[in-house]
């Protein structure tokens, strides 16, 4: 087990967060590693991670998240984001179509810049907008299901399935990881 002050971990995942500007990822990244949301969409540029320890399948697990902090919006992310990221948030806006057509362009920039084995969800955010939603659940579960992906829809708002989002995809990786280490 790792030490690092007080805080023990038996495993560093890193995980980053993508998809199209606006769709939620600053606050999927706020409301899981600090619990916050914030209405305003910010115009800070630079990537920015923070880290949650918490308790995967019995193990600590200590969680690195990476927001892009807008650099998708010059399609500026390098390939150091990519760098070690053993899971990937690959996010759209339900209300919003153009940003679920967008996964394609995401999924593709994955396969070019991650490591081959990079696991992958699918998350359809802003589920509490109920009356302005333009992507049937349906659709993006079948997408998913052809791409290979695991698929959960959020609202950071309302803190509806974030922590699920994070659990599933980091006992994905540690269902991975423990294999490779037997
Ligand atoms: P990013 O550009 O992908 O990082 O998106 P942000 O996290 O900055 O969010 C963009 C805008 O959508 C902001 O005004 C947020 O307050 C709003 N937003 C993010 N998540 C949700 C959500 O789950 N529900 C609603 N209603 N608004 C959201």
């Amino acid at each position: 087990m790792a030490r690092r002050g007080e805080e023990e971990y038996d495993y560093l995942f890193k995980v980053v967060l993508i998809g199209d500007s606006g769709v939620g990822k600053s606050n999927l990244f706020s409301r899981f590693t600090r619990n916050e949301f914030c209405l305003e969409s910010k115009s800070t540029i630079g990537v920015e991670f923070a880290t949650r320890t918490l308790e995967v399948e019995g193990r600590m697990v200590k969680a690195q998240i990476w927001d892009t902090a807008g650099q998708e919006r010059y399609r500026a992310i390098t390939s150091a984001y990519y760098r070690g990221a053993l899971g990937a948030l690959l996010v759209y806006d339900v209300t919003k179509p153009t940003s679920f057509e967008n996964v394609t362009r995401w999924l593709k920039e994955l396969r070019d810049h991650a490591d081959a084995n990079i696991v992958i969800m699918l998350i359809g955010n802003k589920t509490d907008l109920k009356h302005l939603r333009g992507v049937a659940t349906e659709d993006a579960q079948s997408y998913a299901e052809k791409e290979g992906l695991s698929f959960i829809e959020t609202s950071a708002l309302e803190a509806t399935n974030v922590d699920k989002a994070f659990q599933t995809i980091l006992a994905q990786i540690y269902r991975i990881i423990s294999k490779k280490s037997l």
